[in-house]
């Protein structure tokens, strides 16, 4: 082959090379970060696994050989690499067989609440799961709208739920969700917030849609803000609200039942209505993946609340994997986050006008909203 030709073929070869590296960087960078994310934070949480596994280990050793110094035959306390967190403290729930009456407020750690869930990830109708949980709860009504009788509901939550286009997920969530609150005895609706139109996705927008919406429909005190694809794994996960707003998704299977940093507020949160009407609602000016439950962080933080979790293995989740993520990566979001403190107080519940289309379902309220930039006006700040 002459050289020139040779020469040619090689820097096209390069050309198609550096356009296949650079779309394929473009395209995990911008359209698909939920991917990059749950592989760093995968990269970091085995790190810190790896060397909190050396340090319990070099512990345990450490502790057999002085006790083997001091026992007598030096037999009497076996090796145990147990990794589970040493400091949880262990939270007394009433005994079975324990009885209230209905003129009682709904006691917060019901013998009802067992700990471990049975997860299950398969797919199935919504029709099917509204038959079976009638079946097994007559009482629930329509909006999945449900409340107990046998004694007075500590809170009334309403569960919000940001949605587009996750019609397989609806079904699994409320196969585990509704038997769960039902045992913990709360008083509860779901609102699944339906994005409609072409913007990117505003999953904070959605809730604070969600909480008027929600409000105008009963006087809940409690909100808990709810991904569609977390599947609770321990029903002692109570969703009452608290003192201070909660994070309820701790531990989520994704980030190996790690938190992937302190600040991390994604996933399922739960704030009063009284400490959500403080903060002013979540910002409005989060339009794509990423950002907003941080800003939702550093709102409750500037509004001198502080976090609460569930104690050790209470807080996991997992999460149905998805089938499509086209959502795009909000990047304008540290600019925003910069900003969180001036913004709280000029976009949230206070700048928001939307037109919503409300119907009423089996087992929850479908709030549909075409959400655009201009329903949330900010002055400048
Ligand atoms: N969501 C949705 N449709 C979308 C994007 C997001 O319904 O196209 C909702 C859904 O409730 C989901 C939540 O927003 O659980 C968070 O989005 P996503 O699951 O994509 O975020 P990730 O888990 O990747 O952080
Ligand atoms: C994003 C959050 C997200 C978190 C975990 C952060 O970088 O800003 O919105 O919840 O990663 O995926
Ligand atoms: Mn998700």
């Amino acid at each position: 082959m002459p050289k020139q030709l040779r020469f040619r073929r090689r820097s096209f070869l390069g050309l198609l090379f550096l356009f296949s590296l650079s779309t394929s960087a473009l395209y995990f960078i911008y359209s698909a970060p939920g991917i990059v994310n749950e592989y760093l934070f995968m990269v970091q949480a085995r790190g810190i696994q790896i060397k909190e596994n050396m340090r319990v280990m070099g512990e345990k050793v450490l502790e057999q050989v002085v006790r083997s110094a001091y026992s007598a035959n030096g037999t009497d306390y076996a090796y145990d690499f147990n990794l589970s967190e040493p400091d949880v403290p262990v939270t007394p729930f009433l005994p079975e067989g324990f009885t209230y009456l209905p003129s009682q407020l709904c006691p917060e750690r019901l013998p009802s609440m067992k700990g471990g869930v049975d997860v299950n990830m398969s797919e199935v109708g919504l029709e099917m799961v509204e038959r079976s949980l009638l079946q097994q709860e007559p009482s629930l009504s329509r909006g999945g709208h449900w409340k107990p009788h046998d004694c007075i509901p500590h809170w009334k939550v309403a569960i919000l739920v940001p949605f587009r286009n996750r019609h397989e997920h609806l079904p699994v969530l409320f196969r585990h969700l509704i038997p769960i609150l039902q045992r913990q005895r709360l008083q509860f609706a779901f609102y699944v917030i339906e994005q409609a139109g072409n913007e990117p996705f505003n999953r904070a927008m959605l809730f604070n849609v969600g909480f008027k919406e929600a409000m105008k429909d009963l006087d809940w005190d409690c909100m808990v803000f709810h991904d569609v694809d977390h599947i609770m794994e321990n029903d002692r996960n109570y969703y009452g609200c608290g003192e201070m707003p909660r994070h309820f998704a701790v531990k989520l299977n994704k980030y190996s039942y790690m938190l992937p940093y302190h600040e991390f507020f994604g996933g399922v949160s739960g704030l009063t209505v009284e400490q959500f009407r403080k903060i002013n609602g979540f910002p409005n000016a989060f339009w794509g993946w990423g950002g907003e439950d941080d800003d939702l962080w550093n709102r409750v933080q500037y509004a001198g609340y502080s976090v609460s979790r569930p104690p050790g293995d209470i807080g996991r989740y997992m999460s149905i994997p998805h089938h499509h993520r086209g959502e795009v990566q909000f990047l304008g979001r540290y600019t925003l986050l910069r900003r969180s403190k001036e913004r709280q107080s000029l976009d949230g519940l206070n700048n928001l006008r939307y037109s919503p289309l409300v119907s009423r379902r089996t087992l929850y309220t479908n709030v549909s909203v075409s959400l655009s930039r201009d329903m949330a006006p900010v002055d400048d700040y």
